[in-house]
């Protein structure tokens, strides 16, 4: 197996800060560049993380702080992102990701979060529990 067809992973642990999800989608965005997507296959990668991380901070750890576990794979043309937060958990996963369901409060979120990630990635799996934690795993063939 060449060098350029070996599996390849990225683990990152961040503080649960606003701050911190533009970190975390451009980290993302540089090592897929080995993939040379294209630009709105960037794009499309970067909007889903960011999703993904904001909900870790603003839900999960209810911006209470905690550590968001960011890891990217990828294994030939496909990219593997999962985010992980061990805050307060989704009591019903398939209600949470319907569109425009939110439990924001303040009615400033549109609900939209999982929508887009399932509309800019290929496939999205959430697995959670409550009082444990969330995990969400999405993946994108990157054609370049
Ligand atoms: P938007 O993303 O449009 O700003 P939103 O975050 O409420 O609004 P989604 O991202 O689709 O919408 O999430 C839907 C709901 O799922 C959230 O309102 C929240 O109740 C729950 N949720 C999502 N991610 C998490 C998480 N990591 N931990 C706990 N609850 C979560
Ligand atoms: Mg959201």
């Amino acid at each position: 197996m060449s060098e350029q067809n070996k599996p390849e992973i990225l683990k990152m642990e961040l503080e649960a800060l606003s701050k911190n999800e533009e970190f975390a989608r451009v980290a993302v965005a540089v090592f897929m560049a080995r993939l040379n997507p294209t630009l709105e296959e960037v794009d499309d990668v970067k909007t889903a993380v960011s999703e993904a991380v904001t909900n870790t901070v603003i839900h999960g750890y209810q911006g209470n702080g905690g550590i968001i576990y960011l890891e990217v794979g990828i294994d030939g043309q496909e990219i593997a992102v999962t985010v992980r937060d061990t805050g307060i958990g989704i009591p019903d996963i398939k209600l949470a990701m319907e569109p425009m369901y939110t439990t924001d409060p303040d009615g400033e979120r549109s609900g939209m979060g999982f929508s887009f990630m399932e509309a800019f990635m290929d496939q999205v799996e959430v697995k959670s529990a409550p009082g444990e934690g969330t995990v969400v795993t999405m993946k994108k063939k990157i054609n370049g």
